[in-house]
Formats: C-alpha cells, sequence, structure tokens
C-alpha cells in the first residue's frame, strides 16, 4: 500500500510502498478515508519537534475511516463500520492510562508521533478498539479534523469556561484550523466576548464571519494595548494561544485579568514568562494543553453529529499532493483545514 513517509528532518515525505498492516489480537485495522494535515506536522517535518523515536515513520495523527479488519477478541467495532480514531495512544497502563486521560501517557505511543505509522496511508493499524470512537451520520472523511483540530481546542476551552462568565471576553490568539474550532467552541460553551487576533488578513475575515465580536492584527504593535481597551483595562477571563511563540505568549500573559487563565496550545517554540508583579496579574494561572481524551472526543464527534457544531471549511487532497499541502500550510494558504485522502 502507500504511504507518505518521513525520511529525513527539513525533507518533504516520499510515498512509499510498503507492507499492508494485519491486525493482531485486540487490533484493528482502518481504511484512511481522510488524515488531516496538521501544523504540528509541519512542526515534526522541519525538525522543531523531534518527538519521533524512528525514521522513516508515516506521518498523520487526525484520522478516519471504516473498518477493514478485526484481531481476535475485537467485540465493540466490525469490519465496515465508520470510525474516528482517537491518536493519543499511550501504554494503557499508567496513572494517566487508567485515569482516562491516556493522550498524557508517560511512554506516549501518538499515533503518527512515534513509532506507530499514521494516517497518511491506505489503512492504518490501530493497537487496541478502546481508541475507535464509531461514527453514525458524519462521513469520516469529515470527522478526520475533529480528532485534533476540534478535540484539542475542546479540551483547552473547557479548562477556560470557570474563567469566563457573560461578562467577561475571551482571547483567542490564531485562526488556523486549531482557533476556527476553538471560536466556534467558544460562542457555543462559553457565552463571553470573544476577540480574535491574525497575523493574516484573511484569518481575520474568516474569523469576523464566525463571530468574533472583535478582530485584531497580530502584528499592531499596539495590540496589547488594543485588547485590554476592549475590557476596560481589565482584561480578559481567559486567554487561548493557538501559536505559542515568545510574542503571541506574551500577549496571552499580559491581556489576562487578575484570576484569570492562559492556555497555551500552539507549539511555535515560544517561552512563556510570569513575572509577579509585573507580566502577569494576581492569582491568574497557566496551563499547556495537551489534545484530548477519547471521551472527550465521543462529545466533539456528539456536537457535530447533533447539528450544533458545524465543521470549518475543510478541503479535500489526495495522497499524492502531500507536498504541495505542506507548501501550503506553510505558506499560510489553507483556509481551515486540509485533510488527505488515501
Ligand atoms: P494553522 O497553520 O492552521 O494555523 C495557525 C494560525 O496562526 C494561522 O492562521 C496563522 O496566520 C496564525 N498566526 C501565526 N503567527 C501568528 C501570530 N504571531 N499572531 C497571531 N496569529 C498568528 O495551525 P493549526 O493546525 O491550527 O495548529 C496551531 C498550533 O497548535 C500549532 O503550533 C500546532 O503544532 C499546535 N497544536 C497543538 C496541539 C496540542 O495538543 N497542544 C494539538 C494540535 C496542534
Ligand atoms: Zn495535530
Ligand atoms: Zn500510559
Amino acid at each position: 500500500m502507500r504511504a507518505a513517509r518521513l525520511h529525513e528532518y527539513g525533507k518533504p515525505l516520499r510515498i512509499d510502498d510498503v507492507p499492508a498492516p494485519r491486525p493482531g489480537p485486540g487490533q484493528v485495522v482502518v481504511r484512511v478515508a481522510g488524515a488531516g494535515f496538521c501544523h504540528s506536522d509541519l512542526h515534526v517535518i522541519d525538525g522543531e519537534l523531534r518527538i519521533l523515536p524512528r525514521l522513516p515513520l508515516t506521518l498523520g495523527h487526525e484520522n478516519a475511516g471504516f473498518v477493514a479488519a478485526v484481531g481476535a477478541g475485537v467485540r465493540s467495532v466490525r469490519e465496515g463500520d465508520a470510525v474516528a480514531v482517537f491518536g493519543g495512544w499511550g501504554c494503557g497502563r499508567c496513572r494517566h492510562c487508567t485515569t482516562g486521560v491516556e493522550q498524557l501517557c508517560d511512554r506516549p505511543e501518538w499515533v503518527g508521533l512515534s513509532s506507530w505509522d499514521g494516517g497518511y496511508a491506505e489503512l492504518l493499524l490501530v493497537p487496541a478498539e478502546r481508541h475507535l470512537v464509531k461514527l453514525s451520520t458524519l462521513a469520516p472523511r469529515e470527522a478526520a479534523p475533529l480528532t485534533d483540530a476540534a478535540l484539542t481546542p475542546y479540551r483547552a476551552i473547557r479548562k477556560a469556561l470557570p474563567a469566563l462568565a457573560p461578562d467577561d471576553t475571551a482571547l483567542v490568539i490564531g485562526l488556523g484550523g486549531l482557533g476556527q474550532y476553538g471560536l466556534k467552541l467558544l460562542r457555543l460553551l462559553g457565552g463571553c466576548r470573544v476577540i480574535a487576533v491574525d497575523v493574516a488578513p484573511d484569518k481575520r475575515e474568516t474569523a469576523r464571519a464566525l463571530g468574533a465580536d472583535s478582530v485584531l492584527d497580530g502584528r499592531d504593535p499596539e495590540l496589547l494595548k488594543k485588547v485590554l481597551d476592549l475590557t476596560r483595562g481589565l482584561g480578559v477571563g481567559a486567554a487561548l494561544d493557538f501559536v505559542g511563540s515568545d510574542a503571541t505568549l506574551a500577549t496571552a500573559i499580559g491581556a489576562t485579568r487578575t484570576h484569570g487563565k492562559v492556555v497555551q496550545v500552539g507549539l511555535a517554540g515560544g517561552t512563556a514568562r510570569m513575572k509577579a508583579l509585573e507580566s502577569v496579574r494576581f492569582e491568574a494561572s497557566f496551563e499547556v494543553s495537551l489534545w484530548g481524551t477519547v471521551q472527550e472526543l465521543r462529545e466533539v464527534v456528539a456536537l457535530v453529529e447533533s447539528g450544533r457544531l458545524a465543521p470549518i471549511a475543510t478541503e479535500y487532497v489526495p495522497l499524492e499532493r502531500i507536498d504541495e499541502v505542506y507548501a501550503r500550510l506553510k505558506a499560510g494558504r489553507v483556509e481551515g483545514r486540509i485533510v488527505v485522502t488515501p
């Protein structure tokens, strides 16, 4: 079967012919209908996030498809079932895995980001049936981005909700795939005002269309002052940073009110600087949010299948054109999410 593999950091993915996986006991093989291309793939390909223990590796951690084969003992799914694949695989035994936050496993085996090959391939071997969320009405290729682009902001925003009263404002920095879902989820779950910030004019346009109350340019030298002015100097209840650079973290921290919450999601390599009595207000908290749980994925799928959450703009591109997808995301020329369809 064909698979897009990373052989060397900083080099394009290569489409290789690799052996088709067969399911061992308890395992499931999924025919990939769609695999979303995440900005984390860029960080990995460019060698900025060296979390892969071996190369070559098939990337793709935002996957959904149809069950193609099940191993001995698998009971919850059968051939032909439409499934979204939860990707934060762990050891299944540590305290995080056994308490429902498997994506935080101390020995992560994340799909397409560890020694497990990912979904930029015709078939995907899933090590355990617990990682599959059955779909009822959603087509798998439409569900693919939910497994990360929607799941990750869902978890991050639910952490921020206690700091977001109806008279509060939330700040969303970076309106790409994750940020657009973040904005939609804040509007759905938050009930507060939202300020959206992006450096790209088309993303600011999208943010307006998605209902942001105020939209600001991430390159504006007065950005922090403008956010504070919009909150009468008090600061936002919660700031969600979907970029994670030095500059965006400083804005997020500087804009957050007393007793507010900063949640970092973006992995652009920045350092958060918090100096008491100077850059950070009293009892503001900071958290790095990571991906989501399989239960949170079920909840996100339920929101979409029930019509309460509409998917962001999604484009479908065949596996052969994956390098084009890489180049476009890097250049910021993706409206919402691109899903690779092997
Ligand atoms: P994307 O490329 O779709 O979107 C990034 C957006 O940020 C773009 O709209 C871009 O114009 C904007 N941007 C860039 N620099 C900016 C700045 N200085 N100020 C304001 N906006 C700016 O990316 P994505 O797929 O949505 O991923 C976003 C980030 O989240 C990436 O760093 C990715 O690695 C990370 N991520 C983290 C997790 C996690 O679990 N923590 C999960 C998935 C992705
Ligand atoms: Zn991702
Ligand atoms: Zn574990």
